[in-house]
């Protein structure tokens, strides 16, 4: 008998619930967004200014808040009139399909066009991690350093966009963009690449421009 390690076999199980909350996603016609990034990148800001814009294009939308231990993020969400519910993961350093699968219960998925998750704060598991999304778009920050996407290659391997945030700050930072954009583009030349301000608003009708055409793609299938 081959050897299976206990990895694997978290692995095929993850793959498993994650196949069937992309039937029950792709059953409720709405497209699931996974955001990921390192703690700070601006997800949240994103799902603000998001949320913000939405409904004047007539999609609506649900959030999964993922976090290890607060409420927050959602607070934020609902500040906003998003909508939404909380996974806490108690210390873990990513959701899993079988969280998601739980949040589920909660969700009214009829009443959404769109569903963001925001994963936890962690550019390295979450890649490994299918939770059932239709696309995995992953944030970097220009406060981070222009280095990473050759640091952490895999979750831009699993990206279907890159969202380059807080461009408003490169004034002040010795960050090199366009390598940046090389790069991820090395790495995956199918990851679309975006320059945004979340906070001040530059790119964000690129964002509601792309999530659009995701949902339209999705549903004309
Ligand atoms: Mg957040
Ligand atoms: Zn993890």
């Amino acid at each position: 008998m081959a050897k299976v390690t206990v990895q694997e076999r978290i692995q095929s199980e993850n793959e498993r619930v994650a196949a069937a909350n992309r039937a029950a996603f792709a059953k409720a016609r709405v497209l699931v967004l996974n955001l990921v990034s390192s703690p700070g990148s601006g997800k949240t800001t994103l799902l603000e200014g998001t949320l913000d814009r939405l409904p004047a294009a007539g999609i609506r939308s649900l959030v999964i808040e993922g976090d290890v231990s607060t409420d927050r993020d959602l607070e934020r969400v609902r500040a906003r009139g998003g909508e939404g519910v909380q996974i806490n993961t108690g210390g873990g350093c990513h959701l899993s399909a079988q969280m998601v699968a739980d949040a589920l219960g909660r969700l009214d998925l009829r009443a959404a066009d769109v569903v963001f998750i925001e994963n936890v704060g962690n550019l390295i598991c979450p890649s490994t991690y299918d939770l059932g999304e239709d696309a995995k778009v992953v944030l970097l920050s220009t406060a981070e350093g222009d280095d990473k996407p050759m640091k952490y290659p895999a979750v831009f391997h699993e990206s279907s966009l890159a969202v380059l945030n807080k461009i408003d700050l490169l004034p002040h930072l010795p960050y090199d963009i366009a390598k940046v954009e090389r790069e991820i583009a090395v790495l995956n030349p199918r990851c679309e690449v975006l320059r945004v301000s979340a906070l001040k608003g530059d790119g964000m009708d690129l964002w509601l421009s792309w999530i659009a055409a995701r949902l339209a793609a999705k549903r004309s299938k």
